[in-house]
């Protein structure tokens, strides 16, 4: 180190930061006192009210000209935002699939938010923590210890980049200069895959219509036997096949396709295996469930989420591919004003922005890697086997019930049932009854379609939902399902409406 001492420059005013650091101190303790309590006191409250229409649009003022003291602005939080949650932190939030977040994790986002470094690459220690991150994700599924990887805003975004990843490694990298330049490239995925699947391939230009759905059987997984009639067909067409995605977990059931199956018909074909874990792939935690997912270790690139299951704070999605070049070639660019360099900040390459679209990035890994210390795999694998079992709950209980049938298989921790009796449109009043729950701030299930009828689904993610909370679900359907046949509806306000469903 050459003999030169490091600048000592007194802190000039005026800055964003106060001349006095004791009103923020004291302002961040109070926040995090308030949210602490509000956290504490969900179950107490109602899982969802909506957002007042007049509170709305009191909400809506110009971009402001001057500050106004931080307290202030918190008050603002407190009354617009705060009450009208989207319900995640609810045990009886049950509805899509969504994750209920945790103490560790909130704190982690604490820090990242004064830490404030940007993790689109260079010499600093939060890139290291995402690379250890994404060994443990690679080590969770049992993927090679080479296996490269980055986080992201969530599956779409990691399905999108192996998708990107399979197409150059279809066509060369030419790919990235040229396009597809009409090259026939044809994927597979099951008919019960997720909608960003599709969209992954409309956004790399190679179209959804290029997605083949191959059939689900009873059980909601890929019918293997289709999957390999349906590329033997497209090959001898003059088509090409370069990707085949198996699910582990489908959004609708849980169902998880035979990755072992999928992975031998792909390696046969000499094609792409890319495997949509978005929240299944976290059961690789459970000792229990990580039978289930055999196979996944054979993927190509695997997307999934922290942020579901895993309960870290949103967002957090994770790709992670097998062969670490085919990753870089997808992204790496050389720019003069982003060059690594050999020592100094600007060294330890491959950086995150050399692996998927993003430069600028927030230190997303921080709160993964909190939520794992602080729980280990073993917590996290207790809160998703607990989802497992309030579902086989909900299910026995559902089996009980005469007005109730279920709809699908139960694998995972999703359940899928409807009111089988008391209206002529069941579709109707199923959802209904779902509207019904939500509004009254009971329950917040969600629905889907299954065999072409409409389901009320179940999806139990939350940490801190309990059989009591499956067994108020049940209570709470019968109740609304019969205060409606028995005509004892209060219609719903107009403001409760959104102009595009009208009643
Ligand atoms: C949630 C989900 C996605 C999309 O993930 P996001 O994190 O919401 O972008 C994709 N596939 C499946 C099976 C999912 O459950």
């Amino acid at each position: 180190m050459p003999d030169i001492a490091v600048p000592h420059i007194p802190d000039p005013q005026p800055t964003l930061d106060p001349e006095d650091w004791a009103q923020t101190r004291a302002l961040g303790h109070r926040m995090l006192d308030d949210m602490i309590d509000w956290l504490a006191g969900a179950r107490a409250r109602p899982v969802w009210q909506r957002m007042p229409d007049a509170l709305r649009a009191e909400l809506r003022t110009p971009i402001p000209r001057q500050g106004a003291p931080m307290d202030a602005v918190y008050a603002d939080f407190q009354r617009f935002v705060l009450p009208y949650s989207s319900a995640n932190e609810h045990p009886r939030m049950m509805g899509w699939v969504n994750g209920g977040g945790s103490p560790a994790g909130f704190l982690a986002e604490l820090l990242t938010g004064i830490f404030n470094v940007n993790c689109g690459g260079r010499d600093h220690a939060a890139i290291e923590v995402e690379r250890l991150v994404v060994a443990w994700a690679a080590e969770m599924v049992g993927m090679p210890a080479e296996t490269t990887g980055i986080l992201l805003t969530g599956s779409s975004m990691a399905n999108m980049v192996a998708v990107l990843v399979a197409r150059r490694a279809a066509l060369g990298g030419r790919v990235r200069a040229q396009g597809l330049r009409s090259a026939p490239l044809v994927a597979y995925a099951s008919a019960a895959a997720h909608g960003c699947v599709p969209r992954a391939l409309d956004m790399a230009g190679i179209g959804s219509d290029a997605l083949r759905a191959v059939p689900a059987g009873p059980d909601h997984r890929m019918d293997v036997p289709s999957l390999r009639r349906a590329i033997a067909a497209d090959s001898a067409s003059g088509l090409q096949p370069f990707l085949v995605v198996g699910t582990a977990g489908t959004v609708d059931t849980g169902a998880i396709d035979d990755l072992a199956a999928i992975a031998d018909v792909a390696q046969g074909a000499g094609i792409w295996f890319h495997v949509d874990g978005a929240f299944g792939a976290t059961a690789a935690l459970s000792r229990q469930l990580r039978p289930l997912l055999a196979g996944i270790e054979r993927a190509d690139s695997l997307a999934f989420d922290f942020h579901k299951w895993a309960q870290v704070p949103y967002d957090a999605g994770c790709v992670l591919v097998r062969d670490p070049a085919a990753h870089i070639e997808t992204f790496a660019q050389s720019l003069a004003y982003l060059t690594h360099a050999e020592r100094g900040l600007a060294g330890n390459p491959p950086w995150p922005r050399d692996l998927g679209p993003d430069l600028s990035r927030e230190f997303r890994a921080l709160k993964v890697w909190m939520t794992l210390k602080a729980y280990g795999a073993d917590g996290i694998a207790r809160v998703v086997e607990s989802g497992c079992a309030v579902a086989r709950h909900l299910a026995a209980r559902i089996a009980r019930e005469p007005e109730l049938e279920l709809l699908a298989p139960v694998v995972l921790n999703i359940v899928c049932f409807r009111v089988a009796a008391g209206a002529a449109d069941l579709d109707r009043l199923n959802r209904d009854v779902v509207a019904d729950l939500q509004e009254a701030g009971i329950a917040a299930p969600s629905t889907t379609t299954i065999g072409g009828r409409l389901a009320i689904r179940a999806a139990l993610f939350n940490h801190r939902t309990v059989e009591a909370d499956a067994d108020a679900l049940v209570d709470g359907v019968l109740a609304m399902a019969r205060r409606r046949s028995e005509g004892r509806v209060h219609q719903a306000t107009a403001d409760h409406r959104h102009p595009e469903y009208p009643a």
